[in-house]
């Protein structure tokens, strides 16, 4: 089966001042990152703030111009697009965003913010587009009868509804989920996790899931990307990761969530000994080895492969020599 996307070699990189201003400095937000997408699948990334995850997700839509690599959409580079064949995409690739209270206009009424990417793309007539709207609106479970409310008329929970509403209007085929649930209490992240996983079945969806919480990867995921200061070091399907993941970051942050105690879930505590390091400048050699308890002299010095471990199993550690 041919992949839906294949993101190969992927940088994105950015060119910031210095604190002194006095320079240019390269931030390397997502660095030489390859993966691909199956049709149907749900791919988690997850990581700690800063690893360069939603630039990913937002650089995989071309929402952000890549430094360098590609990014294979059906087989065609995203990034050799023209404006009107870019357009025409976007129906099929589309974004849910993290947060439901600022990613929405309040000035505008749900049926404006939910009909504005039908209009766009010249969905149908405005009877025909209404309909639209109030169909979609009852399939994420708000009521059409509030189409002419505005968003603080709503709660958390009903506007990430009708984000995702607002992200499926076109019918797209391929959405990127950017942290969808971080802003939500765990009980309304249940109910859009479910929603979301509903949606994938009844529209044939795949989904790239973002999200900092392993718990909730772990929950939707058929397959999960950890990342670290931009890098992919660990990659597998969902089970194999959860049981078998050998990469010392992975087993970090697995220790630091122990998923099947929501208590201990709930404990605000740092999710890995010691600070990331900025990306800006990282460690040499393996980014971690600052972090890592079973770091040797060749950690400091090479940074590892990413290796296959178990098939489909990929992780980046100079321990799977
Ligand atoms: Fe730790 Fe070395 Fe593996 Fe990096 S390569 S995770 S420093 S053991």
């Amino acid at each position: 089966m041919k992949p839906l996307m294949e993101v190969k070699n992927l940088k994105k990189y950015y060119q910031i001042s210095s604190r002194e201003g006095n320079k240019k400095q390269t931030l390397k937000a997502v660095d030489d990152v390859s993966f691909n997408i199956m049709k149907g699948e749900i791919l988690g990334v997850v990581g700690e703030s800063g690893c360069g995850k939603s630039t990913l997700g937002k650089t995989v839509l071309r929402l952000h111009e890549k430094t360098e690599g590609e990014v294979l959409y059906g087989g065609r580079d995203l990034f050799s697009l023209h404006h009107k064949e870019m357009t025409e995409l976007r129906k099929s690739i589309q974004m849910v965003f993290q947060d439901p209270f600022s990613s929405l206009n309040p000035r505008k009424k749900v049926s404006s913010l939910i009909g504005q990417p039908l209009r766009i793309h010249n969905a149908g007539s405005p009877g025909e587009i209404n309909g639209m709207i109030e169909d979609i609106m009852n399939e994420v479970g708000i009521n059409p009868m509030y189409k002419n409310r505005f968003p603080h008329q709503f709660s958390g929970g009903q506007r990430q509804r009708i984000g995702i509403a607002r992200a499926l209007a076109l019918n797209p085929e391929f959405v990127v989920c950017d942290e969808a649930v971080s802003a939500l209490d765990v009980s309304v992240q249940a109910q859009i996790l479910n929603l979301l996983q509903d949606l994938r079945e009844k529209h044939d969806l795949t989904y790239m899931f973002i999200a900092h919480d392993l718990a909730v990867v772990e929950y939707i995921s058929t397959r999960i990307v950890v990342m670290y200061l931009g890098k992919i070091i660990e990659v597998a399907e969902k089970d194999e990761l959860v049981n078998n993941h050998t990469h010392p970051y992975t087993k970090a942050l697995f220790n630091a969530f122990p998923l099947t105690d929501p208590h201990k879930r709930a404990e605000k505590k740092k999710i890995v000994m010691g600070d990331v390091p900025s990306p800006v400048n990282p460690p040499a050699g393996c980014h971690f080895h600052p972090r890592c308890p079973y770091a040797k002299a060749v950690c400091k010095e090479q940074y590892p492969p990413l290796k296959e471990v178990a098939p489909g199993h990929m992780s980046a550690c100079w321990l799977n020599e």
